[in-house]
């Protein structure tokens, strides 16, 4: 099945914490989170990379009581936001090491530098994103 396809292999990636996107064989588009087909140019061969999973935040979203994730709050504090990989992709996800004080800091200076963070979640291993230190701001 094609979905097998795409997450075993992603998953596994992730195992050793590696960050896979799937590259387009037609125009070089880079897809993450991986998808089959390009979400570029509708071409269906595309090719896992390995993705160097340094990227910029451009929003910050601070968890309200409707979105705030009890699991996540268990590994640190957390924002959502919209996350540019160097490779191109675009796509909202957690980000940890904001809170509400920090926020307020780090907004005016957005876009940041992100990370991936590596987490073990049920024996799965999953990735999310955090803010690189800036100075003086905690
Ligand atoms: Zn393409």
């Amino acid at each position: 099945m094609k979905i097998e396809k795409i997450v075993k292999p992603f998953y596994d990636g992730l195992a050793e914490h590696k960050l896979l996107g799937r590259k387009c064989k037609e125009c070089g588009a880079i897809e993450y989170p991986p998808r089959y087909a390009c979400n570029t140019c509708g071409y269906h061969e595309t090719e896992w990379v390995e993705l160097s999973g340094k990227g910029v935040l451009h929003s910050i979203i601070l968890p309200s009581t409707l979105n705030a994730d009890p699991w996540n709050a268990s590994l640190g504090d957390y924002a959502y936001g919209l996350v540019e990989l160097e490779e191109g992709p675009m796509f909202n996800c957690t980000v940890f090491g904001i809170n509400k004080r920090s926020a307020k800091k780090l907004r005016p200076l957005l876009p940041l530098p992100v990370h991936p963070l590596f987490a073990d979640k049920d024996g799965v291993t999953v990735v999310f994103f955090e803010i690189d230190k800036v100075e003086g701001i905690k």
